[in-house]
């Protein structure tokens, strides 16, 4: 599932080809429905003609900010892909929509017709992703819903605690938890905590200011690295080129049989379930301490 790296890696390879594009049309797909949150006649009037000027991430979700001011809001789910293609290229069975875009300056000639056009085609297996226009109110108040960007310098680890020590659940199930802190999914809690030394299913009222510093500085290491990595691929994840990342290489637990040696200390690695998800750390290095 795309975490904030993998759909910051989206963002910036697709930037460059769709900053100042203009929409020509939204092309129907196999179930547009399941993934749109407007009607179809609603978005297709509302997306044609209009000019993307820049490309914006907040959390998991990507947008594409328009000259009407609305922003094409898209949140990959689980399997969601965006694919930049050449308008005769064939769609395949899950492209469930695509914009019919017209390049503002010179792109690959095997991306454009003669015409300069070229097609932003999404992609998705399991139909889990959103696509939507939101206006500024509407973006303002998903904004707000959301906690504050893990990689904004102006957070700081006292503010992280504060919002952390009051909650009784265990500091994984807050860190997946998008109205804490955004962007934060399965992988990349995970690496973050074995990098703090802290326990999944440590309760966060039991951690001092302390182990937050750790946390917030183990996050940042963990998702830099991810992002200059271009992301982490399992299996369906990839960039707007259609490239996968490398980070699985450099994942530490997350997804390691339970076993598997410690890769600092050569403990067995644990696996526990936690806010229904599977997390996996190390007993020696993240012991539990309330
Ligand atoms: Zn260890």
């Amino acid at each position: 599932m795309p975490e904030l790296p993998e759909v910051e890696t989206v963002r910036r390879t697709l930037a460059p080809v769709l900053a100042g594009a203009t929409v020509v049309a939204a092309l129907r797909g196999a179930h547009p429905d399941d993934i749109l949150l407007d009607p179809w006649p609603v978005f297709a009037q509302r997306i044609r003609r209009r000019r993307i000027e820049t490309l914006e991430r907040r959390g998991k979700y990507l947008a594409l900010c328009l000259d009407s001011a609305d922003r094409l809001l898209i949140h990959l789910g689980m399997t969601g892909e965006l694919r930049l293609s050449h308008p005769a290229a064939p769609a395949g069975a899950h492209c469930h929509l695509a914009l019919v875009l017209r390049a503002e300056g010179q792109l690959p000639p095997a991306l454009v017709d003669r015409r300069g056009r070229f097609l932003l085609r999404y992609h998705d297996v399991r139909r889990f992703g959103r696509i939507g226009l939101l206006d500024p109110v509407g973006w303002a108040a998903l904004s707000a819903r959301l906690g504050p960007e893990p990689l904004d310098p102006a957070l700081t680890a006292a503010e992280l605690w504060e919002h952390l020590h009051v909650r009784r659940s265990p500091v994984k199930a807050a860190l997946l938890d998008q109205t804490l802190i955004a962007g934060i999914g399965n992988i990349y809690a995970d690496e973050a905590l074995f990098q703090a030394g802290i326990h999944p299913a440590r309760r966060c009222q039991s951690l001092t200011l302390a182990d937050v510093e750790r946390l917030l500085t183990a996050l940042r290491t963990v998702l830099t690295e991810a992002i200059a990595s271009a992301g982490t691929t399992i299996r369906d994840y990839r960039d707007g080129t259609g490239r996968a990342g490398s980070y699985q290489f450099r994942l530490q637990v997350y997804g390691k049989e339970p076993g598997t040696p410690c890769p600092r200390c050569g403990a067995a690695l644990a696996r526990i379930r936690i806010a229904g998800r599977s997390s996996t750390f190390c007993p020696q290095c993240q012991p539990l301490l309330d």
